[in-house]
């Protein structure tokens, strides 16, 4: 039998990334957060004093000298650029909106998902993003648009932040993730939206825990 794919989207903050690695971790599958390999380029592009809005065509004559590797330890996932671990820099909001920048631009699009792609051939995997259902993963088995208010999505976000000791602002976070999600809808290539053979999964009202268990279930359904 070959491997199991399971595309997760949603928009920013909506519990996406956490949900995923731990329903990868109770099922042994591969978690991949495609999130951060957009968030690496953008960390490319400020630590290059690239100008993302402005100096795109600068961006995309680099984007080959860009790489990008995701090593798993005990730990879980650490994503390098290059030879430097990048797993917490590429939290902050200023990296955050830069995601969001480079995202548009089709030809960072093309090379992050030549990469996932290859990514989810070798092993069972839960991969999560924007387009992953509709483009990245057409052919997965399970397809999920995990979603939730966009209250409750800040305060999460927020949340997650303080724990990891990384100071916010709740207030600019929410700007930032409508900043981040109008973005993401309105873009030409590869927009958020819901694939129409993907579960909806609204998790405003269910506990983290509740959140994995839905995920791991309609996972079992097809194992
Ligand atoms: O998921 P995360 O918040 O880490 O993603 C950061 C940004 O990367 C998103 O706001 C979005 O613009 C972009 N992204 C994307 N396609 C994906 C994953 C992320 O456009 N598959």
């Amino acid at each position: 039998m070959g491997y199991i794919s399971v595309a997760i989207d949603g928009p920013a903050g909506a519990g996406k990334s956490s949900v995923s690695k731990a329903a990868a971790k109770a099922l042994g599958f591969t978690y991949i957060d495609t999130g951060a390999m957009y968030r690496s380029v953008a960390l490319y592009a400020i630590n290059n004093g690239i100008d993302i809005k402005n100096e795109t065509a600068k961006l995309i004559n680099r984007l080959d000298e860009i790489k990008i590797s995701i090593k798993y330890t005990d730990e879980g996932q650490r994503i390098y650029l290059f030879d430097s671990d990048v797993s917490e820099r590429i939290r902050k909001e200023d990296v955050s909106v830069g995601a969001s920048d480079v995202a548009v631009i089709p030809e960072v699009r093309k090379k992050l998902v030549e990469l996932q792609r290859e990514m989810a051939k070798s092993a069972n995997v839960i991969m999560d993003g924007r387009d992953i259902c509709s483009y990245v993963l057409p052919n997965a088995q399970v397809k999920i648009f995990l979603t939730a208010s966009s209250d409750s999505r800040a305060k999460r976000r927020y949340d997650e932040l303080t724990e990891k000791g990384i100071e916010c602002d709740l207030k600019k976070i929410k700007e930032d993730m409508e900043y981040r999600d109008k973005n993401d809808s309105m873009r030409a290539v590869a927009p958020l939206q819901k694939a129409e053979d993907a579960v909806l999964l609204d998790t405003t009202e269910m506990s983290f825990e509740e959140s994995v268990e839905k995920v791991k279930e309609l996972i079992n359904n097809v194992l």
